[in-house]
């Protein structure tokens, strides 16, 4: 007999807390297996893309200088471009990050004069100083390209009266953002997506939909491209890097705007023909290859917990049985010594820095304490085990990621315990 019990205890975690999640687990074993049948479909999706572009040995070879004929790198863009049902893909280490890439997206594509319009609500914190909601130096609003925003209807939903109402002669690009990132909104499916790219084309055919696909991929069978998304951006320390990416963004979509990114990435007159590789692309092919499985794992670690905490009575987003479109859970526990205790637990299950205490620091660009806990292989990756929580109420945690499930149960299990500890739980 497997003494896994025994080895959970060495690890610190107590019986009750053992027990009480026993019982959840076992609950979620239909939950579980969808998720499994959901990564099946989108592991046969990568290989078929990886084959449909005949990777190969020479595609992991090292590329240097100005990169020109990078097979490896030229070769994974039409992977994503496969995968992503659209023309054409830029995926490279030079875009440093989900920000970068989606910045790039924007500034390529809109010009002075043009207007950026989100129709779904407030974008991710870091963009409101790529856009200029705050000034900043370098914004698109420094170049007068001007911004509009339609917040969602109180229950969620888009308004759509108002949409068509803000939608003008100056509306170049909408961005739309999948996740819910650190909002309380819930996350778009891909259909609800669709329903939106469809209605904003029908007012204004030529503008250019953009998906924030942050946290997005492969938990669902669709992406945004395939329901008329022209771009979707994301970064490859989420789910697409499958964990082993050290590094990267992606922007799949039409040629033409491609083209575009590309230019503003390099150098107008560059483009896609340079940017060497430097030695990453085995890590971006395997990353991409374990991706879907990654990301099934890091799901199941949200549902989880989702379910256990709101057995303990806190209020989650999304609840526990709620369809998933992202893997993002927030837990709601109300004091700052819940917020705390749960990230030292998360932080006390990693495999690297596990001896580290996490506190509560003034970050940069937040206007609270916020408290991390991460102890990852790539610095900041949070397709690997991590939370986060600002000191301010209703301190509410953010989870997310965990490159396998036992990992992501680990975490949970010794958030339980760590709350535990302090007395802030009781275990029924
Ligand atoms: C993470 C994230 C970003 C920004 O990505 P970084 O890699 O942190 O710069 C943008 N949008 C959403 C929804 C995200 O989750």
């Amino acid at each position: 007999m497997l003494q896994t019990s025994q080895l959970y205890r060495q690890l610190g975690i107590r019986e009750e807390v053992l027990a009480f999640a026993d019982d959840t687990e076992k609950q979620l074993k239909d939950r579980f297996a969808a998720i499994d049948e959901m990564a099946e479909y989108n592991q046969l999706k990568v290989i078929h893309a990886m084959q449909e572009n005949r990777v190969c040995e020479a595609c992991f070879n090292y590329a240097s200088g100005y990169g020109y004929s990078d097979q490896g790198r030229d070769t994974l863009e039409g992977v994503y471009a496969s995968l992503f049902h659209t023309e054409s893909a830029l995926v490279r280490p030079q875009i440093t990050c989900g920000t970068h890439a989606l910045s790039i997206a924007l500034a390529a594509n809109l010009r002075p004069g043009d207007e950026l319009y989100s129709p779904a609500g407030k974008p991710y914190d870091t963009l409101e100083e790529v856009i200029g909601i705050r000034p900043s130096n370098g914004s698109l609003a420094e170049y007068g390209i001007t911004y509009r925003q339609t917040d969602l209807l109180p229950d969620g939903t888009f308004d759509y009266e108002t949409i068509k109402k803000e939608i003008n002669e100056k509306t170049k690009l909408v961005t739309i953002q999948r996740s819910k990132g650190y909002q309380t909104r819930p996350s778009f499916s891909v259909e609800e997506i669709g329903e939106l790219i469809a209605f904003v084309k029908k007012i204004k055919p030529d503008v250019i939909c953009m998906v924030d696909n942050c946290y997005g991929e492969f938990v669902e069978e669709r992406e945004p491209s395939d329901v008329g998304a022209d771009l979707v951006v994301g970064s490859l320390i989420k789910n697409p890097g499958g964990g082993l990416a050290p590094i990267g963004g992606y922007i799949a979509g039409r040629e033409d705007l491609i083209e575009a990114c590309a230019y503003r990435l390099t150098s107008p007159g560059l483009g896609r023909e340079v940017g060497a590789s430097l030695g990453v692309m085995q890590s971006f092919y395997q990353g991409l290859f374990l991706a879907p499985v990654v990301s099934a794992s890091a799901l199941k670690g949200a549902i989880f917990a989702a379910n256990l905490y709101e057995r303990l009575g806190f209020p989650v987003i999304p609840n526990g049985s709620e369809d998933r479109h992202d893997i993002i859970q927030a837990v709601e526990l109300g004091t700052p010594e819940g917020v705390i205790a749960f990230c030292k637990g998360i932080q006390a299950a990693a495999p690297v820095d596990s001896y580290v205490t996490p506190e509560p620091w003034a970050m940069p660009g937040y206007d609270s304490d916020v408290i991390m806990a991460a102890g990852a292989f790539v610095q900041g990756s949070s397709i690997e085990l991590s939370a986060d929580g600002p000191i301010k109420p209703p301190y509410a945690v953010y989870f997310q990621g965990g490159l396998t499930w036992p990992h992501a149960k680990l975490g949970i299990l010794m958030s339980l315990e760590y709350l535990a500890r302090e007395g802030l739980i009781t275990l029924s």
